[in-house]
C-alpha cells in the first residue's frame, strides 16, 4: 500500500511540474471552459523571481481552455473582434477531443492504475498500466500533431518541437491541449484579446492596471480605453462608510483620503467624495487619472 501511494505521489509530483508554466508579469492568461466568457490573469498566480512566476492551471478534470497574449503587445498587431473570436472557436474546436483523451488518461493514471495495483498488485499489471499509459501517450499526440497544422498553418513542423516533453513523460500529454492553444494569440494585441473573449469584469481590472500609468504603448491603450473610459473610470462600491477612499488602477479601498496606494506606490488615492452628485468625477479625480 505504501509503495503504491508513492508510486501514485511521484507520479502526481511529474504531472504537475508538467502541467504548470512560467509566465512573465505582462503575460495575460485567459482561462475557463470553451465558449464562455473566460478569465483573465495577469501575471503569476505564484510569483518567484522578481515579478515572474507560476501560472498553476486545473489540475483535475473536466479541463479548461487557456491562452496566453502580450499585455504590451504594439498597436500594429491584430486587434479585430471577429477574427479574434473565430480563432478562439477553431481553437476550442480543435482541443475538444484532446481534453476527452487528457480526462481518459488521467483517470488511468490516478485512478484507475492505484486502483489495480492495491487490488492485484504491482507484478501483475504493471504491463497493463505501462500500455495504457504509452498508448494513450501516443493516441494524443496523433491528435495533437493533426490540429497544430490546423491552427498553426505557418508552423507547419513546429508540432514535433511541442511533443517532445511528452514523449519523455506521457503525463505531459494531459496538458497537451494547452501546449496546442497556448500561443496562439501571441501574434494579436494582447488587450484587443482580452477585450474579445474576457469577462467584462476582468477586461476592466487589466486595462486600469495599464491606464492609470506611464504607458510604453499609450497608443494602443488610449485605443482600448476609447469605448470603456466611463467604465475604467467607474469607482468600486464603497465597502462601508469608513473607506474614505480608493487606488482608481486596482480599486483597493483604505480608510484615508490622500496618500499613494499601498498596492500601486505612485498612484494617488481618490476620494469616494470626489464622485459629483450628478455622477460625474470631479476635477481632482480627473487630475488624479491623469497620472
Ligand atoms: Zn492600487
Amino acid at each position: 500500500m505504501t509503495e503504491v501511494l508513492g508510486l501514485v505521489f511521484v507520479a502526481w509530483l511529474v504531472y504537475v511540474s508538467d502541467a504548470v508554466w512560467w509566465i512573465k508579469p505582462d503575460r495575460i492568461v485567459l482561462y475557463g471552459p470553451a465558449g464562455c466568457k473566460l478569465g483573465a490573469q495577469l501575471g503569476p498566480r505564484f510569483v518567484l523571481r522578481g515579478s515572474s512566476g507560476l501560472f498553476i492551471p486545473g489540475l483535475f478534470p473536466t479541463f479548461h481552455m487557456h491562452f496566453e497574449v502580450d499585455a504590451t503587445s504594439g498597436a500594429a498587431q491584430r486587434t479585430k473582434e471577429r477574427d479574434i473570436v473565430a480563432v478562439a472557436e477553431q481553437a476550442c474546436a480543435a482541443a475538444r477531443r484532446l481534453h476527452q483523451l487528457a480526462t481518459i488518461l488521467w483517470v488511468h493514471c490516478f485512478v484507475l492504475a492505484p486502483a489495480l495495483l492495491v487490488t492485484f498488485g504491482l507484478r501483475r499489471v504493471w504491463i497493463f498500466i505501462i500500455v495504457g499509459l504509452f498508448g494513450g501517450a501516443v493516441v494524443i499526440i496523433g491528435f495533437f500533431a493533426r490540429a497544430w497544422r490546423f491552427l498553426y498553418p505557418s508552423d507547419s513542423p513546429g508540432w514535433k518541437r511541442e511533443v517532445l516533453p511528452m514523449v519523455l513523460s506521457p503525463f505531459a500529454a494531459i496538458c497537451a491541449a494547452d501546449t496546442l492553444t497556448r500561443p496562439l494569440f501571441l501574434s494579436f494585441n494582447g488587450l484587443a484579446v482580452v477585450r474579445a473573449l474576457a469577462t467584462r469584469e476582468d477586461f476592466l481590472r487589466i486595462v486600469r492596471f495599464y491606464y492609470f500609468r506611464d504607458d510604453p504603448n499609450p497608443a494602443v491603450h488610449a485605443l482600448l480605453a476609447r469605448d470603456f473610459e466611463d467604465a475604467v473610470r467607474t469607482p468600486p462600491a464603497r465597502a462601508g462608510m469608513e473607506m474614505e477612499g480608493y487606488c482608481p488602477r486596482c480599486h483597493t479601498q483604505l480608510t484615508r483620503l490622500t496618500g499613494t496606494c499601498p498596492e500601486c506606490l505612485d498612484i494617488e488615492i481618490v476620494p469616494f467624495d470626489a464622485i459629483t452628485p450628478s455622477g460625474g468625477p470631479s476635477d481632482r479625480f480627473q487630475s488624479a487619472a491623469r497620472h
